[in-house]
């Protein structure tokens, strides 16, 4: 067996490697510079962990914050792997004793910050202890570019000048291109081979609904699943707090997490949440990175997010463990007013029109007719060509479409005469006003009672020409100036429609939610379910919870949810079984094994043991 599979089975207990992870690891272990854009979940950790185990010397890991370095160097512990980190959190006995295995030779892995390996006195002993990799994770920290800029890992290809022949793994879950060629740039990779998979994360569950009372839409679906954990993002501290609030109200464990907080109350609601003692954190922005919980069953967003990229970032922080998870997005109109008025007091023009144009981007996400995934990764220009995902409320629930040639008509021909007229052109809410034979003093003083589809709009009301409009200037049939007067024009495509009298098909508004068609009583398979035996898997989770709790780390350190819900899939019997559990690799064995094995034992004393179809 090569060397890598054998260490990916006998260290991590894991019999096949996910898509590209065996092809990064070889190019890192040959010694290459190496660029791997993999998403979220896709398991980056093992491209540089493996090959960590396989060469000899040490390789350093290079990552942005103290707590994400932690819980790496107590997930490989727990496995059996000598690894360490260094930061200013020791204390000075435990950071001697730390240097003087480092000395001897004694650590596979060394997670660093960037700050701490630039420091002057740094880098020769790096040369001592025998470093032999580079690993950078996080690596789009280094573009101004990204969502997390830390100028510090600008300075990490001083790195390469003082040990030039040494190989770089760069990481990273960031799907834009220019973050992406950053990354290569700035870290002056050396002919590297780069690995991008696709940005589809085939587990989630997407799903947008019209946001009404939003704490009670959160509190139901949060009811729905009960003891699952989950990340509510709002855009206010308020909203984060009230929510918060009405879950607790609702006998949830949950509890807010903003930047209003005090510092060592943020990080006690953090640890708790990692820990599986709170069940739901009600997050500003502020929340995400340094959150490596495998375990996240859900993330809602109780508010528009401003852009699709971190609609994109705060989703994918569900679901790293491949199972099943849910995406909500509860969506308003009102969201989007809000936001163009916060807009109206940024006064860099630039930098207001970006805001809008991504602000735009994410009101057609929420808005689009089509598959989400389709328009999520197209937004990140990946091709998305399969029929019907099978995972997203359009594909379980089409929304159905009519023919609305003849409003389509009258809408166009009232924007058009309406400029014809009077030589300007006015926003979508006043044309509607117009087309339904509205009476107002602006109406009156522009004589535009007399343009020939004025009232010609009557049967429907305002809300529903309001829906087409903006189904119209999606389909660009209509287009948005992009000043602060947003006056709507039909654009050349328009014309052409209304010149042909062209059909056009459209979606009903979302008006009411629809069915939950993806919750979890539906019983369609999904991507990465693992069907088992519920009772057990139960069972399982509150003595991993105690074996945790009595060891200081956080659940998924003993055990992921994958790994419990294949023993209680399996039901092994004996350790020769026990080692086929994907996750249960040879150190978990020898110092977990006997207790699960007792507990399944237990279990089938009084329970019958159930069949599950499939692999
Ligand atoms: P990323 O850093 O890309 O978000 P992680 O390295 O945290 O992903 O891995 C996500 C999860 O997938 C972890 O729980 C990890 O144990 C699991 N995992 C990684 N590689 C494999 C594999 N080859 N088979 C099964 N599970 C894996
Ligand atoms: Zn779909």
């Amino acid at each position: 067996m090569p060397a890598l599979e054998q260490k990916l089975k006998e260290v991590f207990g894991y019999d096949t490697f996910r898509p590209h992870q065996r092809e990064i690891a070889e190019s890192f272990l040959a010694g290459r510079d190496t660029l791997a854009i993999l998403p979220t979940g896709a398991g980056k950790s093992l491209c540089y962990q493996l090959p960590a185990l396989v060469r000899d010397g040490l390789t350093v890991v290079v990552s942005p914050l103290i707590a994400l370095m932690k819980d790496q160097v107590d997930q490989l512990t727990a496995s059996g792997v000598a690894a360490t980190f260094l930061n200013s959190t020791l204390d000075s006995a435990e950071a001697r004793k730390r240097f003087a295995k480092l000395y001897a030779g004694e650590y596979r892995l060394l997670y660093l910050a960037p700050e701490r390996l630039m420091l002057p006195e740094f880098l020769p002993k790096l040369a001592e202890w025998g470093m032999k990799a580079l690993a950078v994770d996080e690596a789009h920290c280094i573009s101004e570019w990204g969502h997390d800029f830390r100028p510090e890992y600008r300075r990490l290809r001083e790195v390469r000048e003082r040990f030039p022949g040494l190989p770089l793994l760069a990481l990273t879950a960031t799907a834009t291109p220019r973050v992406q060629e950053d990354i290569r740039t700035q870290l002056e990779l050396r002919d590297p081979e780069i690995f991008l998979a696709s940005f589809n994360r085939p587990n989630l569950n997407y799903r947008v609904i019209p946001k009404s009372k939003a704490a009670a839409q959160v509190v139901q679906f949060v009811r729905e699943r009960s003891d699952e954990a989950g990340i509510v993002y709002a855009q206010s501290r308020r909203m984060a707090e009230s929510l918060a609030a009405a879950l607790c109200e609702a006998g949830i464990k949950a509890a807010p997490y903003h930047a209003g907080l005090e510092a060592e109350e943020r990080s006690r609601n953090q640890e708790k949440f990692l820990r599986d003692d709170l069940q739901v954190i009600c997050a500003t922005i502020a929340f995400g990175m340094g959150i490596n919980k495998p375990n996240v069953r859900y993330v809602i967003h109780a508010d528009l997010p401003k852009n699709v990229e971190s609609y994109y970032q705060e989703t994918g922080r569900a679901g790293r463990d491949g199972l099943p998870s849910d995406c909500l997005l509860l969506y308003s109109r009102g969201d989007v007013v809000k936001y163009l008025r916060f807009f109206e007091e940024i006064t860099d023009l630039q930098a207001r029109r970006e805001a809008r144009v991504q602000l735009e981007k994410m009101t057609h996400f929420a808005e689009d007719e089509r598959c989400r995934r389709v328009s999520l990764l197209g937004y990140f220009g990946e091709d998305w060509t399969e029929e019907n995902c099978g995972a997203c409320d359009q594909c379980l629930a089409p929304r159905e479409k009519w023919d609305a040639t003849m409003d389509v008509q009258k809408l166009l021909s009232c924007v058009l005469r309406l400029r014809q007229k009077s030589g300007f052109s006015t926003g979508l809410q006043y044309a509607v006003e117009v087309l339904t034979g509205g009476k107002s003093e602006k109406i009156l003083r522009w004589g535009h009672e007399t343009v020939s589809t004025y009232g010609v709009g009557q049967e429907h009301p305002r809300a529903y020409w309001v829906d087409l409009g903006r189904q119209l200037l999606r389909l660009g049939l209509l287009e948005a100036s992009e000043d602060k007067f947003a006056t709507v024009s039909v654009t050349e495509r328009g014309v052409e429609v209304l010149r042909a009298r062209e059909k056009v098909a459209l979606t009903r508004p979302m008006v009411k939610p629809r069915e939950d068609t993806a919750g979890p009583k539906k019983r369609r398979a999904r991507s990465g379910e693992v069907a088992c035996d519920e009772g057990l898997f139960e069972v399982l989770r509150k003595l991993r919870a105690e074996l945790a709790r009595s060891r200081n780390v956080p659940p998924y350190v003993v055990f992921s949810d994958a790994t419990l819900r294949h023993m209680a899939r399996a039901y092994p019997r004996d350790e020769m079984a026990l080692l086929q559990i994907p996750g249960v690799g040879e150190r978990k064995l020898s110092d977990y094994g006997q207790v699960f094995l007792a507990a399944i034992g237990g279990w089938l004393s009084t329970k019958p043991r159930q069949q599950f179809a499939g692999g």
